[in-house]
């Protein structure tokens, strides 16, 4: 089974991803984090990357379907997939998707899950991440201070710098001009599994396999 899961921030896509994945044997493809790992190495695709993250730009879909295809080339055929946040926008749709069919695969179902603009924002202001093991963490609930470890390694937590108020703004209007087109997309070819993100993180996992 191959899906792809969209939403957005602070919708709890992450933890859903991970919970499909230890459920349905598949693996948790966020191409956030992969693009965030390559920016950070030395080599002249690192520093590209870094500078496009820097500007806040988009990656060119040219370099996106060729970094997702060394990923996926990696992952055995009998494990599916969860990816998260790709296609981002509806010009990689058709090129993800042939990708996706050269390594024999085609995807099975789109899953959105819908957070209202509000809420988002007060989420995301609360979240904090773990640089060493790339958890997140919500205060108030895993962790009672900023100044906690760690709750996985021990590592020091941190905000993520693009995580301002006007930073969160400017990644939800990306989100509702460039990537509600692509889940629109998916719910036209009768492919889209929608379930509400203000649910308790058990509902919404339930809802979702419900559906599938
Ligand atoms: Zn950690």
């Amino acid at each position: 089974m191959n899906l792809l899961i969209f939403g957005p921030q602070g919708c709890g896509k992450g933890t859903q991803a991970d919970k499909l994945s230890e459920k349905h044997n598949l693996v948790h493809v966020e191409t956030g984090y992969i693009f965030r790992k390559i920016g950070e190495k030395d080599t002249p695709l690192g520093k590209k990357i870094k500078e496009i993250n820097e500007k806040k730009e988009m990656i060119p879909d040219d370099i996106m379907v060729d970094i997702l295809k060394s990923e996926l080339e990696k992952i055995p055929a009998e494990k599916g997939l969860i990816i998260d946040s790709a296609p981002r926008l509806t010009s990689q749709i058709e090129i993800i998707e042939k990708m996706l069919a050269n390594l024999g695969r085609s995807v099975d179902k789109a899953i959105s899950i819908t957070l209202p603009r509000e809420e988002s924002i007060d989420r995301i202001s609360k979240r904090y991440i773990c640089p060493a093991c790339n958890k997140q963490f919500v205060l108030g609930e895993n962790i009672q201070s900023k100044n906690d470890p760690c709750p996985e390694c021990g590592g020091p937590i941190r905000q993520r710098l693009d995580d301002t108020p006007d930073g969160i703004t400017k990644r939800l209007n990306t989100f509702q001009e460039v990537t509600v087109p692509v889940i629109e997309h998916y719910r036209q070819r009768e492919m889209l599994i929608e379930v509400d993100g203000r649910k308790r993180v058990d509902e919404v996992f339930e809802d979702i396999n419900s559906k599938l």
